[in-house]
């Protein structure tokens, strides 16, 4: 059996059509690796396709610019060149002539390059979108095979290309976020009250994470810090966020757009969760009226934990502290989850005291020693941060947030610090985390579809039409 496949150019009135044979496929007997197109065939019928429209394309639009369109004289040619232009399926060379200007109205230059100037970015947006999105999420490498192998764009395309495609794409998304600022609170208090009634509390959870640099001179042991955040309403509904910090200029403005696109108002709870640190602490500040930071219980429960396990692990003449530790550091936990700073660095000093009460102690009393000292510097340092963590989780209020490991995990360390041989630049890294927060949070296409409202073409009426 014989599958030619034709295109049909029809004129817009309908009349004068042309056909055009796209390929032409042979299929002997049936089998499972003969039904249907294969992906080579596939790949050719739609580079055909392609081909042909554009073609058709850009000579319709050539045609209309022969003759100038005040006084309907002929444009003279000056000569021509190639534009090249890539699109999702395959990579055209097309002629672009270069005509004079009609002499009917005034001009500053003498000629002009009608279509070099129509499509001045030489990858369609659709294709830039698909690149862009594939490697947010994994290498340049391996998204420039992915889409070489299931679609005609060539052999050209290679990782250096896509990134620079990525980064071009971010810059400008960059662009369009407004300026950063001290203050992000635009009204007073008596318009709060007028505001209607807030959603439930949003609840923010930061976290970092180290990059290796590749720039070694400018930073400290050749890495540098990530920040990355989930902000989460009542409802559910999240949305992360990321930053290079010291590199990016405009945190504030980034994690407030954020915000106010899950509908933040200034009369609403807004709570934002950490390990503590200088560098999430200053962030919150002025984003909101009603913005609180909070130390997150689970980094709190967590250390005391660890603590807990080196104590079950003591072993010989330490077996007989091991009670009166295990109970201490449970005391501690009670006092700090009850916000009370005081009594909790009391019960601290009460284990120390018990921990380093001999001349020789051993490795793990040691460990664990140290471990309690880190810890007390941990929680002074944070005191402010410490909440009645029982009283807010009675009345149902955040106190902690497990989900910003996962988030971290997924923004950073995928790409970033588990291929510990992979160095970043500052940049590279900040708009890579850019464009994965969009696209993990779905907003990439939409942000596309705003650039280039050809995008919305929706299928239903595609499938209609046919
Ligand atoms: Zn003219």
């Amino acid at each position: 059996m014989k599958f030619r496949l034709q295109i049909v150019i029809e004129s817009a009135t309908g009349e004068h059509t042309d056909l055009h044979e796209v390929a032409c496929v042979e299929r002997e007997e049936l089998r499972s690796d003969t039904v249907g197109l294969t992906l080579e065939e596939a790949k050719a019928v739609l580079e055909g396709i392609q081909r042909r429209i554009v073609e058709e394309q850009t000579a319709a639009y050539l045609s209309a610019q022969t003759s100038c369109p005040h006084c309907g004289k002929q444009r003279h040619r000056k000569g021509e060149h190639a534009v090249t232009i890539r699109t999702l399926f395959g990579k055209f060379r097309l002629n672009s002539p270069r005509l004079y200007h009609c002499p009917c109205q005034p001009r500053v230059t003498q000629t002009f390059s009608p279509l070099a100037e129509l499509l001045p970015e030489r990858s369609t947006p659709e294709l830039l979108y698909l690149e862009t999105k594939w490697a947010s999420l994994m290498s340049y490498g391996m998204t420039t095979n992915l889409l070489q192998e299931v679609l005609p764009i060539g052999k050209q395309l290679n990782a250096v290309t896509v990134r620079n495609h990525l980064h071009a794409v971010a810059e400008r998304t960059e662009a369009e976020l407004g300026d950063e600022q001290v203050f992000f609170i635009d009204s007073c208090p008596r318009d709060w009250a007028n505001l209607p009634r807030p959603a439930g509390p949003l609840t923010v959870g930061l976290d970092g994470g180290y990059v290796h640099s590749c720039d070694k001179t400018s930073r400290k042991d050749g890495w540098f810090e990530v920040i990355a955040g989930k902000s989460m309403t009542a409802e559910g509904a999240a949305k992360c966020f990321a930053f290079v910090h010291r590199y990016d200029t405009k945190p504030k403005r980034r994690v407030f757009e954020v915000l106010k696109s899950q509908g933040m108002q200034m009369n609403q709870q807004v709570t934002f969760l950490s390990d503590g640190g200088d560098t999430v602490r200053q962030l919150q500040l002025y984003l909101n009226p009603q913005a609180e930071h909070l130390l997150d219980w689970f980094h709190v429960a967590m250390r005391v934990t660890v603590m807990t396990q080196m104590a079950k692990g003591l072993e010989g003449k330490d077996v007989a502290i091991q009670p009166a530790v295990l109970k201490e550091l449970e005391r501690s936990k009670w006092y700090l989850w009850h916000g009370n700073v005081y009594e909790a660095c009391i019960s601290i000093d009460n284990l120390e005291l018990v921990l380093d009460n001999d001349d020789e102690l051993t490795a793990k009393r040691r460990s664990l020693l140290k471990a309690l000292r880190d810890f007390r510097v941990y929680i002074t340092t944070n005191a402010r941060l410490i909440p009645n963590y029982g009283e807010r989780w009675r009345y149902g209020e955040a106190i902690a947030t497990g989900f910003v490991e996962s988030t971290v995990n997924q923004v950073i360390s995928k790409r970033f610090v588990k291929k510990q041989q992979m160095k970043w630049s500052p940049r590279g890294a900040h708009l890579l985390l850019q464009m994965r927060t969009r696209v993990l949070n779905d907003e990439l296409r939409q942000t596309f579809q705003q650039w280039y409202p050809g995008m919305q073409n929706d299928v239903e009426e595609f499938k209609a039409a046919a």
